[in-house]
């Protein structure tokens, strides 16, 4: 495993749709290890592929309650609205206050290629949304009503 260099705003990988994992191979075990590692060594709770450089649609997740990876993850279904601060490895310095769907669910594949669900609301829920928008090239400042600097 290896601790990658996390790319910041102004890079245009971060702007790119980032492409579904076709196959299970070990370079994706080893792309999820190596986000893992470097999502924990930022003390970051959330990593996206693109952040370290790979344009594939691949998330880590850890709120607190265990690591949580994705493959092509997606939301299925959404409700409620809810206002609250995020952050972003890639754009450090700064804090938005983001609107987000209260409650997600997510689907998509696990590490070894079977189909899972999670039902997701609050802290967790919105850091899957902030996740799954990087493969879609879209960063929390798109979507903030306000900025600070932290
Ligand atoms: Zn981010």
């Amino acid at each position: 495993m290896a601790v990658f260099k996390i790319l910041e705003i102004g890079d245009p990988l971060l702007r790119e749709k980032a492409r579904p994992v076709e196959k299970i191979t070990p370079q994706v075990h080893r792309l999820l290890d190596n986000m893992a590692e470097t999502m924990y060594h930022a003390r970051g709770v959330g990593l996206a592929a693109p952040q370290i450089g790979v344009s594939k649609r691949a998330i880590v997740v850890d709120v607190g309650e265990g690591l949580i990876e994705f493959l092509n993850p997606e939301i299925v279904a959404a409700s409620g609205a809810v206002s609250g601060p995020e952050g972003c490895l890639s754009i450090p310095g700064l804090e938005g206050e983001v609107v987000r769907a209260a409650k997600v669910t997510v689907k998509g594949l696990n590490r070894h290629g079977v189909e899972v669900t999670l039902d997701a609301e609050g802290w967790l829920a919105r850091v899957l949304q902030h996740e799954i928008d990087h493969l879609d090239g879209i960063l929390f400042v798109d979507r903030a009503a306000t900025v600070r600097k932290v």
